[in-house]
């Protein structure tokens, strides 16, 4: 009986262990496909206005242009996804996506102070660059420097997500902030968690980041050569 059961135990093992080397092969050739899509139509980031240009004037607006924004913005999205990826592969957990959380919100309250932040197209898609080479690379990160790429970049992002609501009135531009807030820990933690799954459930540790990792530097670089 125990004999049996062992039996079926190690063949049920195998089975998920071929199926996770599939998924990972699938992983791979998704990411390829998915950068080759982005690349080809990779926009401007200041096209993410999720009302078409208008400044929200409700709550629920405000609240889905927010949501909407870390969405439409490929650039603002590839970062997120990346903040969650290079914390799985170091085992930071939450608090570098909190950081950068907490630095966007800071760069739209500057924006909205009518601070001016220069050359915030170019500092983005660098940021973009730098975290998905960092996500390539085999070397390990101080936590310390990535906090401090994630509130430079950070203030950055939200710099620019603070261009779809500036002289929105108090509940809309609330709303907003909450909108791309949660939508960003959601992308963030998303990330994260597919992160350590992969990173924890298939073969080639280093490897399996390091494909999204490329993929992103890659979209860094284009949205680079359109900035400049
Ligand atoms: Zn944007």
């Amino acid at each position: 009986m125990t004999a049996r059961v062992t039996k079926a135990w190690k063949s049920m093992a195998g089975q998920t262990d071929r199926a996770v080397k599939q998924t990972s092969a699938g992983w791979r050739s998704g990411a390829l496909m998915l950068l080759a899509g982005l690349l080809l139509c990779a926009e401007p980031a200041m096209a993410h206005h999720a009302t078409g240009g208008e400044t929200p004037t409700t709550f629920l607006d405000g609240f889905l242009s927010g949501l909407a924004h870390p969405v439409i913005g490929l650039d603002h999205f590839a970062f997120v996804v990346a903040v969650g990826l290079l914390s799985a592969k170091q085992g930071w957990g939450p608090l570098f996506p909190v950081c950068f959380l907490l630095a966007a919100l800071g760069g739209t309250s500057l924006h909205l102070n009518l601070v001016d932040l220069p050359a915030v197209e170019i500092a983005i898609s660098l940021s973009v660059l730098i975290i998905g080479l960092l996500l390539w690379s085999k070397r390990s990160l101080p936590l310390i420097g990535a906090i401090a790429l994630g509130i430079i970049a950070g203030l950055f992002h939200g710099y620019a997500y603070g261009e779809s609501i500036i002289g929105a009135t108090p509940a809309p531009l609330a709303a907003y902030l909450l909108g791309f807030t949660v939508m960003q820990g959601a992308i963030a933690l998303g990330a994260g968690w597919l992160g350590d799954r992969l990173l924890h459930h298939t073969t080639g540790r280093a490897m399996t980041l390091a494909i999204p990792g490329l993929a992103i530097a890659g979209l860094g670089l284009v949205f680079l050569l359109q900035a400049i």
